[in-house]
């Protein structure tokens, strides 16, 4: 076997070992520049990739080529730009590839597909896997190679910027890419509604009917929105019906998980429940760095380890916004012409994201009230309904937990309610929070949704 060929053999027992969006990211480009005397180097385009192997994946590529070439002790990694000139011709040819790649990236952005509303720039190849998305991302792949068998309908929910959009468009490419002829449609439950309604106005409402139940694959994002729309949840629950009965595979994405969504009706939260629920939270460390890592690879110009680190560091809050804080940097970069120091980088995130803020007792009721989509009013008054206590013992929870409230001030709060119910509420949520795992997630998401991520 030449290199070539022992790379290529490598590779194929690599992608099994390591998640295809991982694979993609971090081996594409990657080739042998040279093999002598038990030792292999590896050529890789830049320093990212290269750091990444010899930190997450080395022993994993030992061991691939071991079996190959069983005579190897030593795997080392090259820049590509640090070979002779001969291999430096070759990269210039692969980075005016990528370059070419990038515009039409860009390009694509644009391009929406009018049949089935995808945009082809969501794809698994680059969505990036890590432990706060791995379950909906393992799920999506399922469905994709399986549309209406494994997971119907599969259920995404997470808090904004966190790649819903992207995991549920990523199902729609790969399925029409793989069954050109599958018909496709995505759209927001906001749109579902609009559609609805126009259709009903003009008398066309067998039209509307028509069209959904023709559809092989039916996504439709933030589906939270359908709450307290009782038309639309009514057609949809039809809808749904005859798809799910014809086999059609259905996703869906929302802010909360289906037993949270308020003023839905009971069948069609059991419908939401009936196939996979999958969250996605918040990505910690490894993940964020693994995110800008992948988005740095195509900036230019790049931007060092360290400022990389330090962003992955500082941006905690969403995905959307990591991409905005390393975009801004770079542009920076750019009209500067030098590198940027930590406390510019510093100032930069500083002024294009929000400090963290300290909230205040009216956000965290306004927050909950929210949430549970109940009247703000109502937590005031006495009513004993059971969509109303919930709510208003979870924020006497957190005005206690996060706001520090005195229990006569959080008892007074509420309409004047003696402290003893304040401490009763405190406790209570403590207790059941520990059991209760639905509860936990639930106080997690209001707590996404209430706090901005900090720039020390
Ligand atoms: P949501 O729908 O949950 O609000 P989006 O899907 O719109 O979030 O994601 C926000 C941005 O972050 C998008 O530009 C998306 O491409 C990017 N993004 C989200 N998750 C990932 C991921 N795992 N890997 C790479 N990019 C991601
Ligand atoms: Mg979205």
């Amino acid at each position: 076997m030449n290199n070539e060929e022992i790379w290529q053999a490598a590779l194929t027992d690599l992608e099994v070992s390591v998640s295809k969006a991982n694979f993609v990211t971090w081996f594409q480009n990657t080739s042998i520049a040279t093999r002598q005397s038990g030792t292999i180097v590896l050529c890789v385009p830049n320093a990212f990739v290269k750091e990444w192997l010899e930190y997450k994946y080395h022993k994993t590529i030992m061991k691939s080529l071991r079996t190959l070439c069983p005579e190897t002790r030593i795997v080392e990694y090259i820049i590509s730009s640090q070979l002779q000139p001969l291999l430096q011709k070759q990269r210039r040819e692969r980075v005016f590839e990528q370059r070419e790649g990038e515009e039409q990236m860009e390009f694509k952005e644009l391009l929406v597909d009018r049949d089935t509303n995808l945009n082809p720039r969501y794809t698994f190849e680059n969505f990036v896997v890590g432990s706060f998305n791995e379950l909906a991302h393992a799920a999506s792949i399922a469905v994709t190679n399986n549309p209406g068998r494994v997971y119907n309908p599969l259920f995404i929910y997470g808090g904004v910027g966190l790649g819903k959009t992207h995991l549920l468009q990523s199902v729609g490419n790969a399925v029409k890419k793989t069954n050109p002829k599958s018909k496709i449609q995505y759209l927001s439950a906001e749109r579902f509604t609009s559609e609805l309604v126009n259709s009903m106005q003009n008398n066309e409402a067998h039209l509307f009917k028509e069209k959904y139940r023709s559809f092989d694959l039916l996504i439709i994002d933030d589906i939270q929105f359908i709450a307290g729309k009782t038309k639309t949840q009514e057609e949809f629950f039809h809808t749904f019906n005859s798809l799910y009965e014809a086999g059609k595979q259905i996703i869906f994405s929302s802010d909360k998980p289906p037993q949270s969504i308020q003023n839905l009706e009971e069948r069609l939260r059991s419908r939401f429940e009936g196939g996979m629920v999958a969250d996605i939270s918040q990505p910690e460390y490894e993940s964020r760095l693994a995110i800008l890592k992948n988005k740095a690879i195509s900036k230019e110009p790049q931007p060092s380890e360290e400022i990389i680190e330090f962003i992955a560091a500082n941006v905690q809050k969403n995905i959307r916004e990591l991409e905005g804080a390393l975009n801004a940097v770079v542009a920076r970069t750019k009209l500067s012409g030098r590198v940027l120091s930590i406390p510019e980088v510093k100032d930069i995130l500083a002024k294009n994201t929000q400090p963290k803020k300290m909230v205040t007792a009216n956000q965290i009721i306004k927050a909950v009230a929210e949430f549970y989509g109940v009247n703000e009013k109502s937590l005031y008054e006495k009513t004993r309904k059971k969509e109303v206590v919930k709510p208003r013992q979870i924020a006497m929870y957190l005005l206690r937990e996060d706001f520090n409230g005195s229990y006569p001030y959080i008892g007074q709060r509420f309409g004047g309610r003696d402290h003893t119910t304040a401490i009763h509420s405190f406790e209570k949520v403590s207790q059941d929070i520990k059991k209760n795992s639905q509860l936990y997630a639930e106080i997690k998401l209001i707590r996404e949704r209430l706090y901005e991520y900090s720039v020390e």
